[in-house]
């Protein structure tokens, strides 16, 4: 059985609340989508067929039990969820980096899903699953990547549906990188009482070029 992978690296986690951990990532090729602010199109295409078992070979060479799937969208390959379960299975703690517009349901619930909910500057809400949000449990999370002040008012208005409906372990917003300032994104949540974390891409901060790990 095998995917077609974009790359795997070991690296800091830069968002969610596992922020600041060393993680390995692996990234698939391919998505369904195109965010206006897309930063891994390198990832839409480019990508070799990798057998799990050699993925995971890859992986174990790190010594760290933290791995996230990410991509691109690693919904969009059949195999994704048998992979997922393979780590589990080993006893690897995995996150899934996952888009919103796929069913999550597909994936085994040991795993923590950080879904994104697409705002409209992203040109793709209009795929959002919002179906998803009632598949998700405690222990995943969902993040608002928001360029502008539309998309701050679409994530208010998702996050009180949200909270009516779902329990999850984090919410957060995050400002698209050079779009917007995030100390303007912290001042529009505080002064409106926002119930979220605010999320930095802190592997950013720690390589500001196009360095990403090891
Ligand atoms: S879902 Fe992610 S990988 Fe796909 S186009 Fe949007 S930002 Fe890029």
């Amino acid at each position: 059985m095998s995917l077609l992978i974009n790359e795997i690296f070991y690296s800091i986690q830069g968002e969610s609340s596992f922020a600041g951990y060393p993680c390995v990532f692996i990234r698939l090729t391919g998505c369904n989508l195109r965010c206006s602010y897309c930063d891994t199109r390198y990832a839409f295409d480019a990508g070799h067929e990798s057998t799990i078992r050699s993925i995971i070979d890859r992986v174990s060479s790190f010594k760290c039990r933290l791995v996230e799937i990410t991509g691109g969208e690693p919904l969009f390959q059949g195999k994704t969820p048998a992979l997922i379960k393979q780590l589990l299975d080993l006893g690897y703690n995995v996150l899934l980096e996952t888009n919103g517009s796929m069913d999550v349901g597909k994936t085994d619930n040991r795993c923590i899903r950080i879904m994104d909910i697409k705002c409209p500057s992203s040109g793709e809400a209009e795929q959002n699953d919002l179906a998803n949000i009632g598949k998700l449990t405690f222990k995943d999370e969902i993040k608002f990547v928001i360029g502008d002040r539309d998309d701050f008012l679409y994530a208010r208005k998702m996050l009180r549906m949200i909270n009516k409906g779902s329990h999850v372990a984090q919410i957060s917003f995050s400002p698209v990188s050079g779009q917007l300032l995030p100390s303007t994104l912290a001042s529009w949540m505080l002064k409106d009482g926002i119930k979220a974390r605010l999320n930095l891409q802190i592997h950013k901060i720690i390589w500001p070029s196009d360095k990403q790990g090891v």
